[in-house]
């Protein structure tokens, strides 16, 4: 009995009417994950955006952020758009964007080699830092020849690693090598090791695949940019008046949201429509791995779906 009572204390609370006041109490900001709350590729996740649209009525403000590096914040307001979620560009933080400004800050002035999609291009461009085509690159067969082959580009001045669909043996050749140089940078957007998806026959792995490929060879840790680093809170806090300990963080993942939510000292709630499942949240709150315990967050709900059922009530 003692057991299973030190196992419920360690439960995050599940949002309901007991505590619907005291949440929205505690907040004036809403940081908002995508993939898996919102949607699951181009999938509106139930009526998220309506449940968005409730939680701006109250007077709260909402911004997206988004480990995804594949489009830029232009490409994301566009698709906010189009599942009708309210959202301006300033009001979207993604990796690739985040990567951009980072490197715009530190004034590089090199090349950069991406391992990556064209949302990083695009957003390097947007800040007028030259780097590498994104896309396919021929397939070179016998890795044996390839020192005989392959021509590295001259300038690379950084490496920056995100979710490459075209992943290739060459392409990660080029990586590695460029990596040789101590001082060429290494950025990594994020380390998602898989996306949410409804075919539960596939695992579709992330950047998180993409990063290690390269990790593995050169032997040194990356950057990360993206959640759970702080990075994107700071950038988001230069443009918008963000008090941390008024901000709540809404993610479907342990070790990129909630953990991004900890370390800026946001409220955090998680939602089990993307990676984590009930059976993940029992299992991190029963462990008795205390890193597994610093995971969990304030509060969690099955869905964001429900909140809708939750504000009518409230305000009625
Ligand atoms: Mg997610």
């Amino acid at each position: 009995m003692l057991v299973a009572h030190c196992i419920m204390a360690q439960m995050p609370k599940l949002l309901d009417k007991s505590c619907i006041e005291e949440f929205l109490n505690s907040f004036d900001n809403v940081l908002t994950d995508c993939d898996g709350v919102l949607w699951r590729g181009d999938d509106i996740i139930g009526r998220s955006n309506e449940a968005l649209s409730l939680i701006r009525s109250l007077g709260k403000k909402i911004l997206y952020i988004t480990n995804n590096s594949t489009k830029t914040r232009e490409e994301y307001a566009k698709k906010c758009e189009s599942m009708n979620f309210v959202a301006d560009k300033e009001d979207i933080m993604s990796s690739a964007y985040a990567t951009a400004f980072y490197l715009n800050q530190q004034q590089f002035n090199k090349k950069v080699y991406i391992l990556g999609a064209s949302g990083i291009a695009l957003e390097l461009d947007e800040v007028g830092i030259a780097h590498t085509e994104v896309g396919p690159e021929h397939q070179i067969v016998d890795p044996l020849v390839i020192d005989r082959v392959m021509k590295l580009e001259p300038g690379v001045g950084a490496v920056v690693v995100g979710f490459d669909s075209h992943l290739s043996f060459p392409k990660i050749v080029r990586a590695t090598s460029h990596l040789k140089d101590p001082d060429c940078l290494f950025i990594a957007t994020n380390r998602d090791e898989w996306f949410p998806n409804t075919n539960t026959d596939l695992l579709i792995p992330s950047a998180g695949c993409m990063v290690s490929c390269v990790e593995v060879v050169v032997q040194r840790p990356p950057l990360v940019i993206g959640k759970p680093s702080k990075n994107m809170f700071s950038i988001l806090s230069e443009k918008h008046p963000l008090q941390a300990s008024r901000t709540l963080m809404i993610g479907d993942r342990f070790n990129t949201d909630i953990l991004f939510g900890k370390n800026c000292n946001l409220k955090t709630m998680l939602v089990l429509t993307g990676v984590t499942k009930m059976e993940d949240l029992e299992e991190y709150a029963s462990s008795l791995d205390e890193e597994k315990h610093n995971l969990l967050p304030d509060y969690y709900l099955p869905s964001l779906d429900d909140i809708i059922n939750l504000l009518k009530d409230f305000s009625s």
